[in-house]
């Protein structure tokens, strides 16, 4: 096992890694996976307590998504996905429509990719539109949407950030609804409604060049699992009518069922009409990534309306969205991700998850209530807390400390989260929040 590290050291750059530092916090060596554990070549196993970076969803080497790209391999590994098409594209397509109430499915393979997709087609749409002046993004103090040139523009994470600022588009930042920063006695959703007033000021003032805001619905993943009050996304629905902006909804964390529903913004609180009636928030772009293959394979997809669509629909080939990826609507991917959509329906996994939650959250409990915690949060089936004395090393230290009793967790910062894949029993569970509350009572981590 150790030449494997070596060989790995010397040959394979690891991602979101100095490479130097592995020397004293060295990587993993997996051998094999089953259900919600990571097993090394030694046959040690380790729970997988953070879904393999938030892509796992039904458990390693699961035999139903396992079968069913066993049988698509037999049929058709891939084909391109410009001028030609295929069942599985398509059906996943026509069911990610009905999940979401928009129609019209474009693909990618990572995250990015799909928030890069969303970018460019809102600025295409404005442009298609008769407006090329509204090319401008918005998005959250705090936020993530990937790394690529593009999404590195309109996210604001300054680790990944500051560097490449030279490559980078100017984008404007708004406050993010982290309920953390609430003022003394002001409610998280309060506090969201203040942080809207912003965005309001601002799309008053600069509608005219916006071309969209993009958001992290409810969780802000990447800073720290940052959660928010779901009326800021019913707040932003209706600014973005009324200034005639897109909203686009970076759901590739927090769908899949993360947050308790299959997508976050589900939550957010219908928008009263002038009359009885009552209208669901959606935003005009939403884009999937991680769970959707259960994180089996590379897969995204940006979902939007007919009325982006029609936008794009003539005779003349430039209008068109002229964008692609080799691998775009990969075969085997897409099938991982109906076997996805198959397992929530017949095991009724959000259901479930809710129980399971409730479950989850008593066996913390006392992680919760330890001197070290500050502002313990759970939505869904995410769980994080702020280490109030964690010093510098911090995060490696608790994952080197966690390792050796078994579990496999990454502090962000001082934030330790849990994010478990949901076929996690409560007994997986309870070992969990043992070894959690091990690793806080060692002062020296
Ligand atoms: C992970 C993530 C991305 C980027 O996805 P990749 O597949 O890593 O490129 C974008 N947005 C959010 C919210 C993410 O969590």
């Amino acid at each position: 096992m150790d030449d494997l590290l070596s060989r790995s050291r010397a040959a394979v750059w690891h991602p979101c890694t100095q490479m130097k530092q592995l020397e004293a916090d060295p990587p993993l060596a997996i051998a094999r996976g089953e259900g919600p554990w990571l097993i090394d070549p030694d046959g040690r196993r380790y729970l997988d307590a953070i879904s393999s970076w938030w892509v796992n969803l039904f458990g390693h080497c699961n035999p139903r998504i396992n079968a069913a790209i066993i049988d698509q391999l037999g049929k058709i590994e891939h084909v391109m996905l410009a001028g030609a098409t295929h069942e599985p594209v398509v059906e996943l397509s026509e069911r990610l429509a009905q999940l979401t109430g928009l129609g019209h499915a474009f693909y990618g393979s990572d995250g990015a990719s799909a928030t890069e997709i969303a970018l460019k087609m809102s600025a295409h749409f404005w442009r298609n539109a008769g407006q090329p002046e509204k090319n401008g993004f918005i998005s959250l103090k705090n936020g993530y949407h990937g790394e690529t040139v593009g999404a590195l523009s309109v996210t604001d994470i300054p680790l990944f950030k500051a560097t490449y600022e030279p490559l980078l588009r100017y984008t404007v930042q708004m406050p993010t609804p982290d309920a953390r920063l609430a003022a003394p006695g002001e409610t998280a959703e309060a506090y969201a409604l203040r942080c809207a007033d912003a965005l309001e000021a601002h799309l008053a003032g600069h509608a005219a060049t916006t071309a969209a805001l993009i958001v992290e619905p409810l969780v802000q993943g990447a800073t720290g699992m940052a959660m928010y009050h779901p009326v800021y996304l019913t707040r932003a629905r209706e600014l973005c009518d009324r200034y005639q902006v897109h909203l686009i909804a970076d759901e590739i964390a927090v769908g899949f069922g993360r947050t308790g529903t299959m997508f976050a913004f589900e939550q957010a609180p219908p928008l009263p009409l002038a009359g009885a009636g009552i209208k669901t928030v959606r935003p005009d772009f939403i884009c999937l990534s991680k769970g959707i293959t259960g994180g089996y394979l590379p897969l995204s997809a940006v979902l939007t309306t007919d009325a982006v669509y029609v936008a794009f629909y003539g005779d003349a080939t430039a209008r068109g969205f002229l964008h692609s990826h080799s691998y775009t609507g990969n075969p085997l991917a897409c099938r991982a991700a109906l076997a996805v959509l198959d397992i929530f329906e017949t095991d009724r996994v959000i259901a479930t998850n809710r129980i399971k939650a409730l479950e989850f959250t008593k066996l913390l409990a006392d992680v919760a209530a330890h001197s070290r915690v500050r502002h313990f949060r759970h939505l869904g089936m995410v769980w994080a807390f702020d280490v109030a004395d964690a010093t510098a090393g911090f995060s490696a230290r608790f994952h080197q400390s966690a390792l050796a009793r078994g579990v496999f967790i990454r502090p962000i910062g001082h934030t330790v989260y849990v994010m478990p894949p949901y076929v996690t029993s409560a007994d997986d569970m309870r070992a969990l929040a043992e070894a959690v509350l091990a690793c806080l009572d060692n002062p020296k981590i």
